[in-house]
C-alpha cells in the first residue's frame, strides 16, 4: 500500500513552521508497512487543495491530510474532501456531546464555528480527538483511494495517529502481517558510495526494503521485511543482509540502533582486556570524549593527552622539538611519535594519535582535511595512516575520531 501525506497550511508553505506532523506520520506508517511515496504541502486555499487531492488520488492507495479541521473560516479541509468524495457531512454524536458539555461547563455559548467541529464525513470512521475538539476521519474505499483527515495542532495530531489511526489501519489491514527490521552500521564509507555500490539492490527493492541514513561520520542501513510469519521475515532480512555484506562487508561493523562504533570498540577492548590511550591534536579531546561516553570504559582507559600546540606535544609527550621542526606537525613521523609516547607514558596496550589540518585554513602547505592517525600496539612497530576528509572543520574532526576507532577495531 502506498500513501501521500498532504499538509495543509500557509505557514508551512511559507516556511514559518516545519511539517513535523508529516514527519511523524510517515514514520508511523512505515512501521506498519505503508510506504509514503509523496509528501505535499499546500496553503489554505480551496482550489489548490482540490487540485492536490486529485493528483494524490491518481497515484496513491491512501491519501492523508493534516490540518484545516479547526473552527475558523480558513479551516476547510473536511468540507473540500467531502465535496470531492461526493459525501455528506453529518454530526458525530461523541464529538457533539463533548462540545456541548464544554459549552455547558464553561458557560460559553456554543457558536456555529464550534458546531463545525462536530462534523464527520458520513461514511467515514471517526477518529477521536483526545486533545481537542475536531474529529478526524478514516474513509475506507476498497476499490479506490482511501482518505484520512487529521487535525493540525501537533498535540492533537500525534495523539490521534497513535491512539486512533494506527490501530484502525492495523485492524482494517492485514492483521497477520508482521514487520521486522535490522539496522546495519558502516564506517569508512560515505552514504553516496554505499548507495551507489548497492544501487542494484536499492533499485529493485520490494520486500525487504533498504533505507540508508547518514549520520555525522557513519552510515546506517535499515533493512525491513514484512511477512505473515516472523521467521520468514527474518529469513528475508538475512538474505538481503548477505547480499549487502558481499558488496560492502569490509565497512560493516555492527547491528542495531544503539551500537555506536565507540561502544563496539570499547566493549571489544574490555573483552580482550586491552587498555587504550590517545594523544590528540586536531581532535582536541573529541576521541577521548567519545569513548568516555561508553559505560564501563574506565576499565580500559586510564586517561590521555590533548596536545594542540607544538609546545604541548613537546612538554606533555616529550616529542623532540626537532621532529616537529624538520618533519612538520602534519606528518607521519609526528603521528607515530605521538602514539608511541602516549603509550609509553600511560603504559597502555594501545595508543592512537591524531594530527592534521581541521581547517578552514591550510597548514604547512597542506589543505584542510589532511589527517595523520597513528597507532601503537604493544611491542609492534607503530604505524600511521594518511586520510583526506572534507566538508568542514567539524566533519573533519568527527571523521578523524571514527577513523581512529576503526583502526583500533581492526
Ligand atoms: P485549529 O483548530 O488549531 O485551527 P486545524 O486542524 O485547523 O486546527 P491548522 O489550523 O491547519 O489545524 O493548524 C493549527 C496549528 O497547528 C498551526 O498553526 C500550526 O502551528 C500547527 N500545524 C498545522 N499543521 C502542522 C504540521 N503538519 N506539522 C506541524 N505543525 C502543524
Ligand atoms: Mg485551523
Amino acid at each position: 500500500m502506498n500513501a501521500e501525506i498532504i499538509a495543509v497550511g500557509t505557514e508551512m508553505l511559507l516556511g514559518q513552521i516545519a511539517n513535523t506532523n508529516g514527519a511523524y506520520l510517515a514514520q508511523q506508517l512505515a512501521g506498519i508497512g505503508i510506504n509514503v511515496y509523496y509528501q505535499t504541502v499546500v496553503g489554505d486555499n480551496p482550489e489548490r487543495l482540490e487540485k492536490v487531492l486529485k493528483v494524490a488520488e491518481s497515484r496513491n492507495d491512501l491519501v492523508l491530510t493534516i490540518g484545516g479541521l479547526g473552527p475558523t473560516e480558513d479551516d476547510l479541509t473536511k468540507q473540500i474532501v467531502a465535496r470531492h468524495l461526493g459525501e455528506l457531512l453529518v454530526v458525530d454524536a461523541d464529538a457533539k456531546a463533548k462540545i456541548d458539555s464544554y459549552a455547558a461547563t464553561s458557560g460559553k455559548n456554543k457558536t456555529p464555528n464550534n458546531a463545525k467541529q462536530e462534523l464527520k464525513i458520513q461514511h467515514a470512521i471517526s477518529l477521536k480527538n483526545h486533545n481537542g475538539f475536531a474529529v478526524g476521519d478514516l474513509y475506507l474505499n476498497q476499490h479506490g483511494t482511501s482518505y484520512v483527515l487529521l487535525p493540525g495542532p501537533p498535540a492533537e495530531c500525534l495523539m490521534m495517529i497513535d491512539r486512533e489511526l494506527i490501530p484502525q489501519l492495523k485492524k482494517h489491514g492485514d492483521q497477520n502481517r508482521v514487520f521486522n527490521s535490522r539496522v546495519l552500521r558502516f564506517v569508512g564509507i560515505g552514504e553516496s558510495k554505499l548507495v551507489s555500490d548497492l544501487a542494484d539492490l536499492i533499485d529493485h527493492q520490494t520486500n525487504p526494503t533498504i533505507a540508508p541514513y547518514a549520520k555525522a561520520a557513519e552510515v546506517t542501513l535499515r533493512v525491513t521485511a514484512s511477512s505473515t510469519d516472523k521467521q520468514q521475515a527474518d529469513t528475508l532480512i538475512q538474505g538481503m543482509v548477505n547480499q549487502i555484506l558481499a558488496i560492502d562487508g569490509q565497512y560493516f561493523y555492527g547491528y542495531g540502533d544503539d551500537n555506536t562504533l565507540a561502544s563496539v570498540v570499547v566493549n571489544q577492548l574490555i573483552d580482550r582486556k586491552l587498555s587504550v590511550t590517545a594523544a590528540e591534536s586536531l581532535t582536541a579531546g573529541e576521541f577521548q570524549s567519545t569513548i568516555g561516553s561508553v559505560p564501563g570504559v574506565s576499565a580500559v582507559f586510564p586517561g590521555g593527552f590533548v596536545t594542540y600546540a607544538n609546545e604541548a606535544k613537546h612538554q606533555l609527550l616529550s616529542i623532540p622539538s626537532e621532529v616537529i621542526k624538520t618533519q612538520g606537525v602534519v606528518s607521519k613521523s609526528t603521528a607515530i611519535w605521538m602514539a608511541q609516547q602516549a603509550k609509553a607514558k600511560m603504559q597502555t596496550d594501545i595508543a592512537v594519535s591524531f594530527t592534521g589540518v581541521a581547517g578552514p585554513d591550510e597548514l604547512e602547505g597542506q589543505p584542510a582535511g589532511t589527517v595523520w592517525i597513528g597507532i601503537a600496539y604493544r611491542d609492534e612497530e607503530p604505524k600511521a595512516f594518511l586520510y583526506h576528509f572534507t566538508n568542514g572543520r567539524q566533519r573533519i574532526r568527527a571523521r578523524s575520531v571514527m577513523a581512529g576507532l576503526d583502526l583500533i577495531r581492526r
